[in-house]
């Protein structure tokens, strides 16, 4: 085995710990180490999207990674796709032109919306995939590289407002639309497409439609829970699908809900969505939803800090919609009042979008929380013990104090056995700092109880 072949191993065996089995088998384990030069690792990967969610997601781990493996102190990261194509984390500017330079696209394709109704502004490069959306996701992907050629037909992506299943499905759209400038694509909100259905059903024209429709090679059709009970459609549907899926054209969905609990929804339908593949989108966890504030931040060059993602990732997690408007809130004040924003101007600003719920929560209840999760009788939290164990469950509970309650550092210290303000921001911090490094444990435990915290205050 190589030298390279060596690190290579390495170094796929030490990130795997930072990743689940599905992103490491999606983003890692398909990645060749071809060659290491001072600094300079470089790195063959299997497409441009590989480079934008690795430079996203996984830019600081992979650096710590080599700089560990290699006993290098900046490594520098270099992506190729093949010899002569060749991407690195520190030239952005160079890598969008490169990539424009190689998007030979025709005049007339400048305009998508026109041309197939599909919003330009949803890309796969900046969508964030993590814990909730994976599945969703990689399908999608899948999908949009093999048009004419998927397992998953019909593509039926549901769940909650908010989640990313427009924006999933657009990004179908869009990438077949870059990348294969034949095909022909459709998006059709349902509504639309009730609209048209009825049109053609009262004008006597629903077969010219169905021949026009089969003439696309990829049909979306967004929000079909509004197709329950338009029975006349839903049935006309029902052969317009069998047509199109004959005659080779992928179909691509979405629903807030999973078919069987759309209720009116034609059972032949149901059936046929059945075929294909059904998957969901979930609430994004606590580290996807600090890397979709940054990117919706960086998006509209507004650099916000460490602390104040955090504060929004901890407390909205309803929903991508709402994390989006949280920053663009902050942007406003920031851009309007020409002012930086501290973590305290955070905090008022956005204190109407926390939920009413927080309310309920108190120190006492956070203190409950740690203690069972960490399984320490609760008033150790409160003595002067210093075992490491005592020591990070108190670390931890002070900092969800910090950041889930608007409670001041000197109240939370008097709350835990008289403390000084100090000592509680500084334990705050502590934990602060390894959430900004992605520790992975840390992060993990956060996550956990934060998810118990909102259940027990639902
Ligand atoms: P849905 O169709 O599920 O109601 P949308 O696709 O309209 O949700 O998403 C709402 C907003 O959130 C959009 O602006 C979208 O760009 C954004 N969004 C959702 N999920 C993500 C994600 N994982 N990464 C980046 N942006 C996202
Ligand atoms: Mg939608």
């Amino acid at each position: 085995m190589s030298e390279l072949n060596k690190i290579e191993l390495q170094f796929k065996d030490k990130i795997k710990a930072y990743l689940n089995q599905n992103s490491f088998n999606t983003w890692v384990k398909p990645l060749k180490i071809v060659q290491i030069e001072n600094e300079k690792i470089s790195i063959q990967v299997p497409s441009k999207i590989h480079i934008d969610y690795i430079k996203g997601q996984y830019k600081a781990v992979f650096e710590k990674t080599l700089s560990e493996i290699l006993a290098r102190e900046n490594p520098v990261i270099k992506f190729l796709i093949d010899a002569d194509t060749d991407f690195s984390f520190e030239h952005k500017a160079d890598i969008d032109t490169q990539t424009k330079k190689v998007k030979i696209l025709p005049k007339t394709r400048v305009a998508p919306y026109k041309e197939t109704s599909l919003n330009p502004k949803y890309t796969f490069e900046n969508f964030v995939s993590g814990n909730g959306n994976e599945t969703a996701y990689v399908s999608s992907l899948q999908v949009a590289k093999n048009i004419k050629n998927t397992q998953y037909n019909p593509l039926l992506i549901f769940g909650g407002v908010g989640l990313g299943k427009t924006h999933l499905v657009s990004a179908i759209g869009n990438y077949v639309f870059n990348n294969e400038p034949d095909r022909n694509i459709l998006y059709l909100s349902s509504d639309i497409l009730v609209q048209q259905l009825v049109n053609h059903i009262h004008k006597n024209t629903i077969d010219d439609y169905k021949s026009y429709l089969c003439t696309k090679d990829l049909i979306i059709i967004d929000d079909i829970q509004f197709l329950a009970k338009k029975e006349k459609s839903m049935q006309e549907l029902f052969h317009i699908f069998n047509h199109i899926y004959n005659s080779g054209g992928q179909i691509v969905m979405t629903s807030d809900f999973h078919p069987n609990e759309i209720h009116d929804l034609d059972d032949r339908l149901k059936s046929r969505f059945k075929m294909g593949l059904i998957t969901d989108v979930r609430p994004p966890d606590l580290e996807t939803r600090a890397a979709i504030i940054r990117l919706k931040a960086e998006e509209i060059n507004f650099n916000l800090e460490d602390d104040i993602v955090m504060f929004i990732a901890n407390n909205i997690n309803t929903n991508v919609r709402d994390l989006e408007g949280a920053v663009k809130k902050l942007y406003f004040y920031y851009s309007h009042f020409n002012k930086e924003i501290g973590i305290n101007k955070a905090k008022e600003i956005l204190k109407e979008l926390i939920t009413s719920k927080k309310s309920t929560l108190n120190i006492d209840k956070i203190q409950d929380i740690v203690s069972e999760f960490f399984s320490i009788p609760k008033d150790l939290l409160m003595k002067k013990t210093r075992t490491k164990e005592i020591a990070d469950a108190r670390a931890v509970a002070m900092y969800l104090c910090t950041t889930q309650l608007k409670a001041t550092t000197t109240s939370i210290g008097v709350h835990f056995g008289g403390r000084e303000h100090s000592t509680v921001s500084h334990a705050a911090n502590k934990i602060q700092k390894k959430l900004n490094t992605k520790d992975p444990e840390v992060t993990k435990m956060i996550e956990e109880i934060l998810n118990v915290i909102n259940l027990s205050t639902c």
